[in-house]
């Protein structure tokens, strides 16, 4: 099956079960001041968890853009590094809003999965939260998995929460098991790669307040999210995402770009980048296409570090130049019939990340230089940590940011003083603050021109330029 098919297919079974098709939202939350991006399919439907909003259906299913590249899910020092944690990836979810409840939801998924796209029921395995029997009791009496495969869990793998507050509950999961002999049973949950998560049944019935304690809420709700770039692979009989039909016409245009192939091996420093490169394209695509924008402060800044991060690794297919933008028309031709909005904003959204692009790559290659002598100078200094003062040079001088320069540290072995990096950050701020006052000039909106050195400042006119992207 193609991945288009595979999501269809996911669609179609939960309309065959009642369920009302709803669009995605945007990855871009309308108006939740507790998330910088929609990170689950279940965020656009927190108020009606919450008991504070309705839909005119019970039962909902859809394909949701996610980045998880900040806050309490964040994935991005994963890719790369791993083949199926993106920053941005579609989660299909089936949704009950006080209607069905734990039984609907775990025989159908198990018969969509086992019945209908026919995984290997010998390589399935579900997780139960500890105390919840009857989850257990289900799995146990109305599937066929073997008994063997359930196995309970606690709080951190089996409760489901989408951030520090809100609507959250125990989890069921299931997991398929990759490795070649099928004995990946004993490795569920403990991070091995061949062992993978495919899709979690999260049985809604409590707010986490912001003091920590449960409310419970007034109704039960169930809430599923499967990753569709893992469901693809492995039915696609891919032991990676990246090999899936999804990121395919992603390498076929970077390797068309560089000249640099996918797909030596798992740990190839020029796979590890196309990887990189791939993801983070994706996430700049689809942010910008809901109206994003890079900049210095909270989610634009998200974004430009994303973006930073992706060039910084360009460098290691020997590519200079900027190249993200480039895939931008890659994938709205190959995505923009699921997310117009791709082909919509496709023009703008290449060029704001082209002029983002040019204006890192100015001071990349100096900052590069720098980082190597500050490397130099530690060293010999018999010592293995960059302190705080170097990274605020390299983040204030040549933009990088902070978690790039961790990155690069890490790569020759050596760490970075964070709080050294925090603190001369306040007093930049301090600065700034000083500084405005006593010119009265810039407005004190809070906006991403507060932490900006003159550098930044330049760096940025560029988009004064350009169209802001339409809001959708
Ligand atoms: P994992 O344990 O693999 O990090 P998770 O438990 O954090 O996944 P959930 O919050 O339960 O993930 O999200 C539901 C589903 O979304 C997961 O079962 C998985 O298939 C998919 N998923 C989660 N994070 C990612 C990601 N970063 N990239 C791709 N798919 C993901
Ligand atoms: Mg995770
Ligand atoms: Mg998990
Ligand atoms: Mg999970």
């Amino acid at each position: 099956m193609k991945s288009w098919e595979i999501r269809q297919s996911f669609l179609d079974y939960f309309a065959q079960k009642a369920h009302t098709i709803v669009r995605s939202a945007p990855v871009i939350p309308a108006d939740d001041p507790t998330l910088l991006f929609t990170n689950a399919g279940m965020n656009q439907f927190k108020d009606v968890f919450l008991g504070k909003g309705s839909r005119p259906y019970v039962r909902a299913a859809d394909t949701q853009k996610c980045i998880r590249a900040s806050g309490k899910h964040n994935d991005l020092e994963d890719v790369g590094r791993d083949t199926y944690h993106h920053t941005f990836f579609e989660m299909l979810g089936n949704w009950s809003f006080g209607d069905y409840y734990k039984q609907e939801a775990i025989t159908w998924a198990w018969e969509l999965l086992t019945d209908v796209w026919k995984l290997p029921k010998e390589r399935l395995y579900a997780t139960v939260y500890q105390d919840d029997d009857e989850s257990f009791q289900i799995w146990k009496t109305a599937t066929d998995i073997n008994p063997d495969h359930i196995i309970r869990f606690g709080e951190k793998d089996n409760f489901w929460e989408m951030g520090e507050t809100g609507p959250c509950g125990p989890c069921s999961e299931i997991h398929i098991d990759l490795t070649e002999d099928g004995s990946g049973h004993s490795l569920v949950n403990v991070g091995d790669y061949r062992v993978i998560e495919l899709w979690n049944l999260v049985f809604i019935q409590y707010n986490r307040q912001s003091d920590g304690s449960l409310e419970p809420l007034p109704m039960k709700h169930v809430d599923t999210g499967m990753g569709f770039e893992r469901v693809a692979a492995v039915l696609q009989g891919k032991g990676s995402n990246y090999d899936s039909d999804v990121f395919q016409p992603l390498f076929d245009r970077i390797t068309e770009i560089t000249g640099v192939r996918y797909g030596a091996s798992m740990d190839d420093p020029l796979d590890i980048a196309m990887r990189v490169i791939a993801d983070h394209a994706r996430t700049l695509t689809f942010a910008l296409s809901d109206g994003a924008m890079p900049s210095n402060e909270g989610r634009g800044y998200v974004l430009r570090r994303i973006l930073r991060r992706a060039l910084r690794y360009s460098k290691n297919l020997g590519y200079n130049e900027p190249i993200l933008h480039q895939l931008v028309g890659t994938l709205a031709a190959s995505m923009g019939d699921v997310f117009p909005e791709l082909r919509k904003q496709q023009e703008t959204v290449s060029k704001i990340i082209r002029a983002e692009e040019e204006s890192f790559i100015v001071t990349l290659d100096r900052g590069i230089e720098i980082f190597n002598e500050v490397i130099e100078q530690v060293r010999s200094a018999n010592s293995t940590t960059i302190t705080g003062e170097d990274a605020f040079k390299l983040y204030d001088t040549y933009g990088f940011p902070f978690d790039l320069t961790r990155l690069m540290a890490s790569d020759v072995g050596f760490s970075v003083d964070g709080e050294g990096f925090e603190h001369c950050m306040q007093q930049q701020k301090t600065r700034a603050r000083t500084d405005r006052k006593e010119k009265h000039q810039v407005q004190d909106d809070g906006s991403q021109w507060l932490w900006f050195s003159d550098v930044h400042r330049s760096e940025f006119a560029g988009y004064d330029q350009l169209e802001m992207p339409v809001l959708i």
